[in-house]
């Protein structure tokens, strides 16, 4: 049997950098194994087919998340915000930022736990489903964002360095309505290595 997709307009999954099980008890090996597989795979699968015959065919991730609206904006952005939201989790993270990046927050923010804050309290008033982003903005400040649904800050000028997802997916198996306190053990598996190289990324 062939397929119709040719290999040059496919976008291929990115498998988990760890196992499934290996963020407990914070994640589950259901719930990672059900938003990885299922639902950021399918939105790639989506993603493959919308983008056949447009102009955004072959085009980088990111050109389409910029400049795309609709249907493939929104498959192409939740591929993009999954793979950066998996990314910056880990089994054996650094819990806290360190060198410019520490700066940066006490800087911006007044304290790392003064971020947490902010970010707890932006994850617990998105209405639906959304993102919750810490950004650098084009003068260099950062900033925590909320996006709903498939939203991402490059559409903004902005460079992301932290996603965390607060679609009802992410956390309903293993927390059901308690979104708060999904992201309260969240904190416990965001490996801040990750987010510093992002942000000393030019
Ligand atoms: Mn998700």
């Amino acid at each position: 049997m062939t397929t119709a997709t040719t290999a040059a307009t496919e976008f291929r999954p990115k498998e988990l950098p760890y196992a499934y099980d290996a963020l407990e008890p914070q994640l589950s090996e259901e719930t990672l194994r059900y938003h990885h597989d299922k639902h950021y795979k399918g939105y790639v699968a989506k993603l493959n087919e919308l983008v056949v015959d447009t102009p955004f065919a072959q085009r980088p991730l990111e050109e389409i998340i910029v400049s795309a609206d609709g249907p493939l904006f929104n498959n192409a952005a939740q591929a993009w915000n999954h793979e950066f939201y998996f990314a910056a989790l880990s089994p054996a993270p650094s819990n806290r930022p360190e060198g410019r990046l520490a700066e940066a927050i006490d800087r911006d923010f007044g304290s790392f736990d003064q971020l947490k804050a902010q970010m707890d309290k932006a994850c617990a008033s998105l209405f639906g489903s959304g993102w919750v982003w810490l950004v650098e903005d084009k003068s260099g400040k950062l900033a925590v964002m909320s996006e709903q649904n498939a939203g991402n800050p490059l559409r903004y000028g902005m460079k992301p360095l932290l996603a965390i997802d607060v679609w009802e997916h992410a956390y309903y198996i293993d927390y059901r309505n308690r979104r708060a306190d999904s992201i309260a053990a969240l904190w416990d598996r965001i490996d801040w290595k990750t987010v510093a190289k992002r942000y000393e990324k030019r």
